[in-house]
């Protein structure tokens, strides 16, 4: 080479930060006996019926590719269950993508709306990809901050005060990750009314929709006005226990499913085929398994919230996903700190909640998809951390 490789490499990838998860977990994963409440992910392994029908269909020798946005009948059967799930309507020949993961979908969906310079709200404390995804393909993201005042959820008036006349599109996820909060349909109209108003498209992670505790789950697609401006992603990953197959959905007004279907077909072609089995089994036969993996996860919220404001760190209670995002502020210490501190000495794993955004400097993620006897071994070591800073619970 005739000059240094950062000659070589777009500036735009130069200026991406590695993930603030990952660096902790090979951390974490160098160390002995390590209780990890780190990954997001659930820890049941994929119900028994979905892997095999992907192994049926090797044994069948369906090794080709795909339709482009995924076979036919997977397609009708996601179309089947957005309608029958969320109340949303799409048809299968036109309105479907099956990605690989919701990460993809999510890429695909910046890539097709975004010119350069276009501004993505991104509703923080936030999944680490989304803000990145905005950049590589082209737009800037603005972020917005949630309070844990109000349960770390969107308001109207938020939404409203950070629109700017470059703003193109809002990405939200409800229930979130890393807060776990949910928006309901009330709340979800009020955003409606701004994204009206201001002509915004909605770019709506909807992963964790399988797993709500108390409300019933509302699509943003769902509520009035906004099918035309919604596009929706979806996955297997985590109500199904799936992370590893990488398998995702895309479903929008087919004016967006082309364009991103343009990208998909020279970037991916299909989603793995014999995959693609195994979801269409998941969709067909699996809910009374997704119901009691839910069923499960609730329990063990309820446990871990509790316990955690018992021994003294204030923690509200999320309506959904596998993650709570207790308040360390108590501490004194920084975000990363007391995750780097808790690590060290009491070797539990948790992602310092700055990783997801300014706004979530002073909290930690944990996620409850971890067992019982782990979640309370892993309580055990945080309480005698606090108790090391001087913090002995029961307010
Ligand atoms: N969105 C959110 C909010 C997530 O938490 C994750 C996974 N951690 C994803 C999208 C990506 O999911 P997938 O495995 O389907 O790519």
């Amino acid at each position: 080479m005739k000059k240094e490789y950062s000659h070589y490499i777009s500036e735009t990838a130069q200026e991406l930060q590695p993930s603030g998860i990952r660096k902790f977990f090979d951390l974490a994963a160098s160390m002995k006996d390590v209780i990890s409440l780190g990954v997001g992910e659930p820890d049941f392994v994929t119900p028994w019926n979905i892997r095999e029908a992907a192994i049926l269909s090797l044994e069948q020798g369906y090794t080709a590719y795909t339709a482009n946005p995924g076979l036919l009948e997977l397609r009708q059967e996601i179309s089947n269950y957005l309608r029958t799930r969320f109340a949303v309507n799409y048809d299968p020949t036109n309105q479907i993508i099956v990605t690989v993961g919701a990460s993809q979908a999510i890429d695909l969906a910046f890539r097709a709306i975004l010119n350069q310079g276009d501004e993505v709200l991104i509703v923080e404390p936030a999944f680490v990809s989304y803000a990145p995804l905005v950049a590589i393909a082209g737009g800037t993201p603005v972020a917005i901050s949630t309070s844990p005042a109000n349960g770390f959820k969107l308001t109207a008036e938020q939404l409203e005060g950070a629109i700017t006349e470059k703003t193109k599109a809002i990405l939200f996820c409800s229930p979130n990750n890393p807060t776990g909060s949910t928006l309901n349909k009330e709340e979800l109209k009020e955003i409606a009314a701004i994204v009206e108003k201001h002509d915004l498209i909605v770019i709506s992670d909807e992963i964790y929709a399988e797993l709500t505790y108390e409300e019933t789950y509302t699509s943003f697609a769902a509520i009035e006005g906004m099918y035309e401006r919604t596009i929706l992603i979806n996955g297997f990953s985590k109500g199904f226990a799936m992370t590893g197959w990488r398998l995702g959905m895309l479903a929008a007004p087919k004016e967006f499913i082309e364009v991103m279907l343009k990208i998909f077909q020279y970037t991916t072609m299909c989603a793995p085929t014999m995959l693609q089995y195994g979801a269409l089994e998941a969709l067909k036969n699996t809910f009374h398994e997704v119901d009691a993996m839910k069923r499960s996860y609730r329990m063990r919220r309820n446990y871990v919230v509790h316990t955690l404001n018992k021994i003294g760190l204030d923690c509200h209670t999320p309506g959904g996903a596998f993650y709570v995002f207790p308040s360390i502020k108590a501490t004194g210490l920084s975000s990363e700190q007391f995750a780097e501190e808790l690590l060290m000495k009491e070797k539990v794993a948790v992602v310092p909640g700055n990783v997801f955004g300014e706004s979530g400097e002073g909290y930690i993620r944990c996620s409850y998809a971890a067992s019982m006897p782990h979640l309370q071994e892993a309580m055990k070591r945080i309480q005698k951390f606090l108790e090391s800073k001087g913090i002995y619970g029961e307010k």
